[in-house]
């Protein structure tokens, strides 16, 4: 009877949540429609959303196009897309190779309204974006210095939009740039605090390039491009849930190498490959573990979290390394 009781009264709360939900998803729905002077953006990713809401503030209604944990790498069109992409005045997307699902892919580079600020920054500053086995690797917001440079493409277009208030978006912009100044020197003296031979991070998959050499390298390894060590992952610059031989066969020398006991798993990416990565070193007397707490990979946390704003994210990230990549070296030297 019990049983029965507890099982209604999940049921009845699943609804009362589905519905909550929905009624918000109406509500953002019904803001986006209308038509209240407001101007309209439509971002991929929330972190870009995220730059869009502190610069346009209360004039702009703005709309995350990949939302919670779902992967930006491969996200296509799903039914009710389409009417958030005809409302937006203006869509920001990272590119770069990041949204590659086709259908999603064909819109964006067909559309005279959307904007890639990776492509852009790539532009103005050839030699910043890395490369991955050929590739662009598209995760810039793993170094605050180079996301900081989507803020003067946002104001301008804003701006463009909504002359009058030029000038407030670019009081916005400029508070912004100093909060993720801020942080950047932040996040580089907190993992400069990681003794060096503890310093290397392993994760799901290549998303942490950018991170390592902004915040993991010491200052010589730039120079010769020795900082690519501090990072690596099993799977490639998007999620896939096939590992070769090769893979593990790479990852296992890399932690041999330096020595590392730790794997984080990510939030919004399956920790199938890091469980088939520990048991491959554990069978070879590696002694590894994974990490108790994810890091934030394409995906920030949900509102209410420690990840649900751009910075906070990212500073979850340094946290988190900090604590566990002092803790691990320290439980292995006693
Ligand atoms: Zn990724």
């Amino acid at each position: 009877m019990m049983n029965q009781i507890k099982y209604l009264l999940g049921f009845f709360s699943l609804i009362f949540l589905c519905g909550c939900s929905n009624q918000q998803h109406q509500e953002t729905y019904r803001q986006w429609v209308e038509k209240n002077g407001k101007i309209k953006v439509l971002s991929t990713t929330a972190m870009i959303n995220d730059l869009v809401k502190q610069i346009g503030g209360d004039y702009v209604d703005s709309m995350t196009l990949i939302k919670g944990d779902l992967d930006p790498h491969s996200y296509q069109l799903v039914k009710g897309d389409d009417e958030k992409l005809s409302y937006a005045d203006v869509i920001f997307y990272n590119g770069l190779g990041l949204e590659h699902g086709p259908s999603l892919h064909h819109y964006l580079t067909q559309n005279s309204k959307a904007i890639s600020l990776g492509d852009r920054i790539n532009k103005e500053n050839p030699g910043l974006i890395l490369y991955v086995n050929g590739q662009l690797d598209p995760h810039i917001w793993m170094d605050v210095s180079i996301w900081l440079k989507n803020i003067p493409t946002i104001v301008k277009t804003l701006s463009d939009l909504d002359p009058e208030r030029s000038s407030y978006y670019a009081m916005n912009g400029n508070e912004l740039e100093e909060a993720m100044i801020h942080t950047h020197q932040q996040i580089h003296e907190i993992m400069h605090q990681i003794p060096s031979e503890k310093r290397f991070l392993v994760t799901s998959h290549d998303a942490f390039n950018y991170f390592a050499r902004a915040y993991l390298a010491d200052e010589n390894e730039l120079e010769n491009d020795q900082w690519t060590k501090r990072f690596a992952a099993p799977e490639g610059l998007a999620p896939e849930s096939q590992l070769s031989a090769v893979d593990i066969r790479y990852i296992i020398d890399h932690l041999h190498q330096y020595q590392i006991h730790l794997i984080f798993p990510e939030s919004n990416v399956s920790k199938d490959s890091i469980k088939k990565i520990i048991q491959a070193g554990n069978e070879k007397g590696l002694n590894i573990q994974i990490a108790c707490c994810p890091l934030y990979g394409d995906a920030m946390g949900p509102p209410g979290s420690d990840g649900d704003t751009y910075l906070k994210m990212i500073l979850h990230n340094a946290n988190t390394l900090a604590t566990h990549l002092n803790h691990v070296g320290q439980q292995h030297a006693s």
